[in-house]
């Protein structure tokens, strides 16, 4: 995080996070066990193979690990998130939509 290097002999601390997509909004309607799934996961995966394979899978699942010094460690103890205090600057990316991911693949 700040940059100073860690000797082999000295403390560290390893940070490992996973940020993934969740998805768990499963609600089964009639309509969904007469849907052909086989059809429509192959379409999927025919869709799938003309993108772009890291950002694909970016968008799932992604996992970091960092090493810590000590006062890294202490830092990201106090504030995981490390920016909480500029919760209201605005960023670029849109929040997340799963469906709209999967119209997307529908569509190209
Ligand atoms: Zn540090």
């Amino acid at each position: 995080m700040c940059g100073t290097r860690i000797e082999t002999t000295e403390l560290r601390y390893v940070l490992k996070m996973n940020l993934f997509a969740a998805y768990d909004t499963m609600k089964l309607e009639a309509s969904d066990l007469e849907r052909n799934y086989e059809e429509e996961i192959q379409k999927l995966i025919e869709k799938m193979e003309g993108m772009n394979p890291k950002e694909l899978e970016e968008d799932v699942f992604k996992q970091y690990t960092f090493d810590l010094c000590r006062t890294c460690q202490q830092k990201f103890l106090k504030n995981p998130l490390g920016n909480l205090e500029k919760k209201s600057e605005k960023t670029d990316f849109p929040p997340f939509d799963v469906d709209d991911f999967l119209r997307r693949l529908e569509d190209n």
